[in-house]
C-alpha cells in the first residue's frame, strides 16, 4: 500500500489540523508525516500513517523539515 496524494490531502495533524509534509526514504517509501507547526513526526508503518500524538516523534530543532 502506498499513500497517494488524495489520501495525503485528507491527512492533517490531529493536534492543530494543519497539512502534513510526507518524508520518504531513499527507496521513496513514506516514512513519516511531519507537522511543521508542532514539530512532530508521525510514523508511517507498512504504508499506514499512525496519527497518534503518543506515537509521534518530536523533531529536534536542528532537523530540517522543509
Ligand atoms: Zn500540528
Amino acid at each position: 500500500m502506498t499513500i497517494d496524494h488524495r489520501l495525503l490531502d485528507l491527512l492533517v495533524c490531529p493536534l492543530c489540523k494543519s497539512n502534513l509534509v510526507l518524508k520518504r526514504d531513499a527507496q521513496l517509501r513514506p516514512t513519516e508525516l511531519i507537522c511543521v507547526a508542532d514539530r512532530l513526526a508521525f510514523p508511517v508503518r507498512d504504508g499506514i500513517p499512525v496519527m497518534l500524538e503518543n506515537e509521534a516523534r518530536p523533531l529536534p530543532a536542528e532537523e530540517d523539515v522543509a
